[in-house]
């Protein structure tokens, strides 16, 4: 039976230990940190996780700034607000929402963000940073596993790591972290894919197994070594007729099964999701005390 890794109960301490730090800032005399969201369209999850992000602010003593434009919004447009935001000195940190309409190009509207301002960690500039190890911002999923192994001292020096799925914003940074020198780091990766042969000949071997796909149930419990910890990223919605909802968030971890022969586990919900967002309040904090450095 495993361990959980409970995402919950450390984003809360998290965000507890924020709102001590925006305590002490203010009490000083300084003004609170402050996040903007830039949502493009109506998008029901886009402007559900916005809210969300407004609401986490809110509970640390951070000010919060929502700039809403509509579907038809032209990339000139947008990059012109992202302009305004980069110049705005009352502003910490901001985040566009993603996904994006189809006629902006996504990545030409992340490359305008200031990267000193890009919370989200989505600049290349900060996704280089990352990879060498220097100082700029980390995106928030694969900040939050790190905290979550680093606060439940997971020894993760010289261990096997196997990520599933090479995203751009969970798989191949979450990758490139646990390679990197330090604690948690020091590991040995496999990042693995949809074109890997024999996966499960890797996540056998695996002392550590982070999940990040999108196929509920994917990783089974022949597939991982007694005592594995397991790390599952994976939401994904399932149609489920005898919900209230009509759905259930599944993780991409076969959990039953696996629970029983890992040695630590994140239960989804609860466990990779929770952190995520505490990250974001992590990354506006970092980028408001840079600025008394
Ligand atoms: P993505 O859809 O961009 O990429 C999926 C990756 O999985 C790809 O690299 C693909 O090669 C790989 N993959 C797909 N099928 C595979 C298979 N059968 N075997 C091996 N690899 C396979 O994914 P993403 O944006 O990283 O999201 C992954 C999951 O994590 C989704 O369920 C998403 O909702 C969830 N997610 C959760 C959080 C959180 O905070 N918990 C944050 C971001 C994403």
């Amino acid at each position: 039976m495993a361990n959980i890794l409970d995402g919950i109960k450390l984003s809360k301490q998290i965000k507890q230990e924020i709102k001590e730090e925006v305590t002490e800032y203010v009490q000083k005399g300084h003004r609170p940190p402050h996040l903007s969201a830039l949502l493009v369209g109506e998008n029901g999850a886009s402007v559900t996780y916005v809210d969300n992000k407004i609401k986490d602010c809110h509970a640390v003593g951070f000010r919060s700034s929502l700039v809403k434009l509509p579907e038809t919004v032209t990339e000139e447009e947008l990059l012109q607000e992202i302009k305004k935001l980069n110049e705005d000195d009352s502003l910490d940190g901001f985040i566009v929402q993603l996904p994006l309409p189809r006629h902006i190009d996504q990545e030409k509207i992340i490359m305008a963000i200031k990267p000193s301002k890009d919370v989200d960690g989505f600049h290349p500039e900060n996704f280089g940073k990352m990879a060498l190890e220097m100082e700029g911002f980390l995106p928030a999923t694969p900040f939050g596993i790190m905290i979550m192994l680093e606060r439940n001292h997971i020894p993760t020096q010289g261990k096997d790591v196997v990520v599933i799925g090479r995203s751009r914003i969970v798989g191949r940074p979450m990758s490139i972290l646990m390679s990197r020198k330090g604690e948690p780091g020091d590991a040995t990766v496999t990042l693995t894919h949809s074109r890997t042969k024999d996966l499960e000949e890797y996540t056998k071997k695996a002392d550590i197994v982070i999940t990040a796909l999108g196929v509920p149930h994917f990783l089974k419990a022949s597939m991982i070594k007694e005592g594995a910890v397991v790390v599952d990223v994976g939401i994904t919605r399932v149609e489920d007729p005898t919900r209230e909802r009509g759905f259930y968030l599944a993780g991409d971890v076969d959990y039953p099964e696996v629970f029983e022969k890992a040695s630590w586990i994140t239960p989804v919900p609860g466990g990779v999701g929770p952190m995520t967002r505490a990250m974001l309040l992590k990354n506006t904090m970092l980028a408001y005390t840079r600025k008394f450095l």
